[in-house]
């Protein structure tokens, strides 16, 4: 089926409704004006009957007469019927008649005189009669003269008349009524058009976007506050948030490639010298647990990444619940504790029964993280230092040792993707530990900082908001 566009659509219905309405409205106006000038041709033939029915004089002879040289004189009965000259025979449309009772026409004009030869007087009462299919309104009235008590006024008008008016006005409506809708048509196409502008530069970027996949670009509206705008501004902040996902995958992805390439070429490279040469059993097994070595690196960094990825892609999926954060890290220390690498002591202080909002799961990782590099980047024979407190305001986590530090410009970048401030250690880790922490620093809305110096220990303090 072919598309109909939203615009066709709303200016159809557009000018639908204002066709219904304008009918509507016509045919209000027709009847009402139809009424009126029928109620119009009805008054007229009663007026001019009434005007006319003084326009008679009787005299029962000539003697007194005073005949005025324009006047009618007819022959009535004993006398004579003088009949004034102003006396309208057709005025207005309205034919006025004077009739004997027994309906012998003595004066005036009657289109339908024939047809109407056998209507009985009645006086003051308008009558219909209907000849060739027109309609005629008859009015009768007695006429009030001294002498004489037979003699009658009957007015005739058609109905055609009215008609003749309301055509008129129909014919002229006939006219505008197109122009309405011709009119509502151009203005519907303008404004609809105006209105649409912005849906159509929504779907020419969004088509653009899934065309040649550049996802940098966004919809430019201009300025405002309607719905329209509304969508705009949430398709844009999608596009911010699907450029930010796709940019961090992208990373992501040449990060961990470029990271397991090192440890993949020592393995190849080694396996390579191992098949070329032949040599003593004891020099395959040194080749051997350096590919060893390597594949643990490679196992581990790819274990970081995955843990990494899946924090970072799908962190909605850690349920966040009451957590006696005391607790975990008690215990955490407590397990610790044990490890008596570099001879390095691990002492705490731990404030009881503080509680945050946060995952179990990932609070364990992140503190493990920061004593295991307090253990890995401590000195033989330190200290490890947790202490976790409450202030007016805040839960403050803190792991101090006294191990290499960190110089104060690598500070900033020990929390990106893949650090190692000193290569030499990078087969004990991945350079993923603190991006790690970082990022559940963020899942918990906390803050971290960092304090070291260069060979004296470092302090990692992490605040987490109260409940
Ligand atoms: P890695 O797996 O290398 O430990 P991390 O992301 O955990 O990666 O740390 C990044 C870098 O920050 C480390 O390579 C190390 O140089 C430095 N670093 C982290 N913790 C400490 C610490 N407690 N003392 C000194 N340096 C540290």
């Amino acid at each position: 089926m072919k598309k109909m566009s939203i615009g066709f659509k709303i200016m159809l219905w557009f000018t639908l409704i204002v066709t219904i309405i304008v009918s509507i409205t016509y045919g209000i106006i027709f009847s009402i004006e139809y009424n009126i000038v029928h109620k119009g041709i009805k008054d007229t033939l009663i007026y001019t009957v009434q005007n006319n029915l003084d326009e008679f004089e009787y005299y029962k002879s000539t003697d007194n007469m005073q005949i005025n040289r324009v006047d009618h004189i007819i022959n009535y009965e004993d006398g004579f019927l003088e009949i004034s000259a102003t006396f309208l025979q057709n005025s207005n449309d309205v034919y006025t008649a004077l009739y004997k009772e027994d309906r012998t026409l003595i004066y005036g004009e009657n289109p339908i005189s024939k047809e109407v030869s056998s209507l009985k007087f009645t006086d003051s009462v308008i009558q219909e009669i209907k000849v060739n299919g027109t309609t005629y309104y008859i009015f009768d009235k007695k006429i009030p003269l001294d002498g004489v008590d037979n003699l009658w006024l009957r007015g005739i008008v058609s109905e055609e008349q009215g008609n003749k008016q309301v055509q008129s006005i129909v014919r002229v409506s006939l006219i505008i009524f197109p122009l309405i809708i011709c009119f509502s048509l151009i203005g519907g196409y303008i404004i609809v058009k105006k209105m649409l502008k912005p849906v159509h530069e929504i779907s020419t970027t969004a088509k653009q976007i899934g065309k040649d996949g550049e996802l940098k670009k966004r919809i430019d509206i201009g300025n405002g506050n309607d719905e329209l705008h509304e969508l705009a501004n949430s398709f844009n902040e999608m596009l911010d948030k699907l450029e930010y996902s796709f940019t961090k995958e992208q990373q992501f992805i040449s990060d961990a490639s470029h990271e397991l390439r090192t440890p993949l070429s020592v393995i190849s490279a080694q396996a390579q010298l191992s098949l070329e040469q032949s040599k003593t059993p004891d020099e395959y097994k040194k080749d051997f647990e350096i590919i060893v070595r390597q594949s643990k690196n490679m196992s581990k960094l790819i274990n970081d990444m995955l843990d990494f990825s899946r924090l970072e892609m799908q962190s909605e999926k850690y349920k966040k619940e009451k957590i006696n954060l005391s607790k975990v890290i008690s215990s955490i220390c407590a397990d610790l504790m044990l490890l008596k690498e570099k001879n390095i002591t691990l002492s705490d202080e731990i404030q009881q029964d503080l509680y945050i909002n946060g995952n179990y799961e990932l609070l364990t990782r992140l503190v493990t993280n920061l004593i295991n590099n307090a253990y890995k980047y401590g000195k033989q024979n330190g200290n490890i230092f947790v202490n976790l407190k409450s202030t007016k305001n805040e839960i403050i986590l803190l792991v101090e040792d006294n191990g290499i530090g960190i110089k104060e410009e690598d500070q900033k970048k020990i929390f990106d993707r893949f650090y190692q401030v000193d290569s030499s250690h990078s087969e004990e880790g991945s350079g993923l530990g603190l991006s790690m922490v970082s990022e559940i620093v963020q899942f918990h809305n906390g803050k971290i900082k960092v304090e070291s110096e260069l060979g004296k220990g470092s302090k990692f303090y992490i605040f987490f908001s109260k409940i």
